[in-house]
């Protein structure tokens, strides 16, 4: 069997002045592209199973609608590549599923039929996907496959691709038909309220290893859908997929209607407060480290991750000029602070303007009266320093990044526990900050991934909507769509492997 891989990754808020660009993308092709998956190691079952094909895969941090002309190359690039690769059996799709495109509705859908029209109906198509991704009828009807995460914050991303793969080889082996079937859930929702480590959602995603366990289905997924995008694909949707179509629809109707009757149950994963509550909170909190999320601008969503709401707030609290409470804010993108910090020096004391130069709203730049604590070149935020003033540190890169994991903290010579009260620009905690905080809130700010979602101004998305709307009606739509999968000719069949049911017995 002869499988394709390719796909674009990326989260893009249509509410951000930022637009992102081949320069915020790593870019990875052939055998650098098979490293990227751990399942494909030699030796691995799934790398011996078939021919992998790896042609381009496209990936960066969330941020604004992609360069249409970006964008244009890359699929240009995939369907070439798929020309020049022959015939292919399947194809991998590793994709997001809220990737916004300059002048375009539905990224994944275009990218998606262009690939279905590239290698011609017989291919099977798997996408491997995240769980904040939407499902468009165009992309449903041009993918054979589709999954996504069942983990949020995504613990299981791996895990995922690596079904994607398993299902898309033992359809091919098997040689029989496969139904899929989705349904939307007129919901949508911020991942902070939807995060798996509370309920509802821990309970519907733990629900779905039963439901595949039944006999005719073979995967199932909860797609929560992307908030920060006005397009009219955005929403929560489920699809299942297995060999028993009337199974796979029943299933999918059901999985709907128990995401629906959850819509009001949902609520933040950490206790939500206006900025001005949240700075007081974190301020009087004992032991420390007290997490506040700037959630409004994570730009592990979309933010642009320059606003200044937060830095002003906290720079104002005379705890905090007193250095009586010790407050780190990590991070802002701002290239000319750094370039100036650089300048001047560790140690050195200077007047900076901080902030608030992709997204200008108020209160704009800060200006701080700081010295310059480390500089340091990152590989993820690029050159970056760390400015004191009072009892505040900030961290000031030059690339667009987030501060996620405790190596980056420990890298920037802050490293978590050292201060009394962190800010992040996040929504819920990554997993290394949430193992260590005492204490945090989100607090609600402004900016391109606004937690108050009516806040935004939305015109195009379906309605009625929840929370758009104070309700909506029940799911009862379920589009399904067939493939035939051609029986393999017996010496293109795989051998057994383990871990992989063989031919006919998925
Ligand atoms: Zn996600």
């Amino acid at each position: 069997m002869r499988v394709a891989i390719c796909g674009i990754h990326i989260e893009s808020s249509t509410f951000t002045p930022y637009r992102s660009s081949a320069d915020d993308f790593a870019v990875r092709r052939g055998a650098d592209l098979r490293d990227r998956y751990p399942f494909l190691t030699a030796g691995a079952p799934l790398a011996e199973a078939a021919e992998w094909l790896p042609l381009l895969h496209a990936r960066a941090l969330p941020g604004g609608p992609v360069v249409a002309g970006d964008y244009a190359a890359w699929k240009r690039e995939i369907l070439d590549g798929l020309l020049a690769s022959g015939p292919v059996d399947g194809v991998l799709l590793d994709l997001h599923g809220a990737m916004s495109v300059e002048g375009l509705d539905d990224a994944e859908g275009d990218l998606a039929r262009a690939v279905r029209e590239a290698v011609g109906p017989d291919a099977v198509l798997s996408a491997a996907m995240d769980l904040h991704g939407n499902v468009s009828e165009q992309l449903f009807d041009a993918c054979d496959l589709l999954t996504c995460y069942r983990t949020a914050p995504h613990v299981d991303v791996w895990e995922t691709r690596e079904r994607a793969a398993r299902n898309l080889l033992e359809v091919l082996a098997a040689g029989r038909p496969v139904h899929r079937a989705l349904v939307h859930v007129p919901v949508l929702l911020p991942g902070e309220k939807t995060s798996t480590r509370t309920e509802p959602a821990a309970s519907l995603y733990a629900s779905l290893a039963e439901l595949e366990a039944r006999a005719g289905l073979r995967d199932a997924a909860i797609y929560m859908g992307f908030p920060w995008a006005d397009e009219p694909r955005c929403a929560a949707a489920v699809v299942v997929t297995g060999e028993d179509g009337a199974e796979v629809s029943t299933a999918a109707l059901a999985l709907g209607e128990r995401l629906w009757a959850a819509r009001h149950d949902f609520a933040f994963v950490a206790p939500a407060r206006s900025l001005e509550d949240a700075v007081g909170e974190a301020l009087d909190a004992g032991e420390g480290p007290f997490f506040v999320s700037d959630s409004g601008d994570n730009p592990g969503a979309g933010g642009t991750g320059d606003t200044t709401a937060a830095l002003a707030a906290f720079l104002r609290a005379p705890a905090v000029r007193s250095a009586e409470r010790s407050v780190l804010i990590a991070s802002l993108v701002d290239p000319a602070t750094v370039a100036r910090a650089r300048e001047l020096g560790v140690g050195a004391h200077g007047t900076f303007r901080v902030g608030g130069r992709i997204d200008a709203r108020p209160p704009g730049p800060v200006e701080l009266d700081a010295e310059v604590r480390h500089v340091l070149d990152d590989g993820e935020g690029g050159a970056t320093a760390v400015l004191r003033s009072g009892g505040l540190d900030v961290v000031v890169t030059s690339r667009r990044t987030q501060y996620a994991s405790a190596a980056m903290f420990e890298r920037a010579g802050v490293p978590l526990g050292t201060h009394d009260v962190v800010v992040v620009k996040m929504g819920y905690l990554e997993p290394d900050l949430y193992a260590v905080q005492r204490g945090s809130v989100i607090a609600l700010t402004t900016g391109g991934v606004d937690q108050d979602l009516p806040r935004l101004g939305h015109r195009r998305i379906r309605r009625p909507m929840v929370p758009f709307d104070d309700d909506a009606p029940r799911p009862c739509a379920v589009r399904t769509r067939t493939t035939r999968v051609a029986e393999a000719p017996a010496a293109r069949r795989p051998e057994p492997v383990p871990g992989m049911p063989g031919p006919g017995t998925a």
